[in-house]
């Protein structure tokens, strides 16, 4: 899935592959406006995690739908699949549980991610933590055990090292609401 072109104004180029009335709470009344954000699409309700599924957060689901975010996969854009054989990172490769490097398809992605956010002029991402791509300040330690240590996902890591502010979906409040327009005053983060 590539991102050839920006989004129109208020529309999401995800729009199609998101479950049905998940994460579409509308609290801007459908008022568009250019995007300041990125977020993990699968924060916006997206069903593009490895097992299928979406980790929505309806707030950030309304800034998508608003036009102020932009919804992004890191894994999807990078050329993998839903689902997908989950990765975790281990020498600053990500691998599956049985070996195969998917490192190529991972970076990728995270250049798109930055290309975007470049394109746009954004400078703030919200991102699902704990993600080898999107992960904030922990991810999984490569063992499949379910051990996290504090490090970032790919797509995080490049995003940050272009300067621009990470955060994740438990503390994303304070600086989403400092980049949002002042005529969306009305945007509650548990919205
Ligand atoms: S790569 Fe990021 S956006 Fe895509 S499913 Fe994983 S956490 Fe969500």
């Amino acid at each position: 899935m590539g991102d050839a072109a920006p989004p129109a104004r208020g529309r999401c180029r995800w729009i199609c592959r998101r479950p049905k009335g998940e994460g579409m709470e509308q609290i801007f009344c459908g008022r568009s406006g250019s995007p300041v954000l990125l977020v993990s699409a699968c924060l916006c309700g997206v069903a593009c995690r490895y097992d299928g599924r979406s980790a929505a957060v309806p707030a950030l689901a309304a800034l998508e739908a608003a036009g102020l975010a932009l919804a992004m996969c890191p894994e999807v854009d990078g050329g993998l699949s839903v689902p997908r054989a989950p990765c975790e990172l281990l020498n600053g490769r990500a691998l599956t549980k049985d070996g195969r490097d998917c490192s190529r398809a991972y970076l990728a992605g995270a250049r798109m991610a930055r290309d975007l956010a470049r394109r746009h002029g954004i400078r703030l991402a919200v991102l699902k933590e704990r993600s080898p791509s999107c992960g904030v300040s922990r991810v999984y330690d490569g063992s499949f055990c379910g051990r996290l240590i504090p490090g970032m996902g790919l797509a995080a890591a490049l995003l940050a090292a272009e300067g621009m502010t990470v955060v994740n979906e438990e503390n994303f409040a304070e600086a989403v609401k400092a980049v949002l327009p002042k005529e969306t005053a009305s945007w509650k983060p548990t919205g």
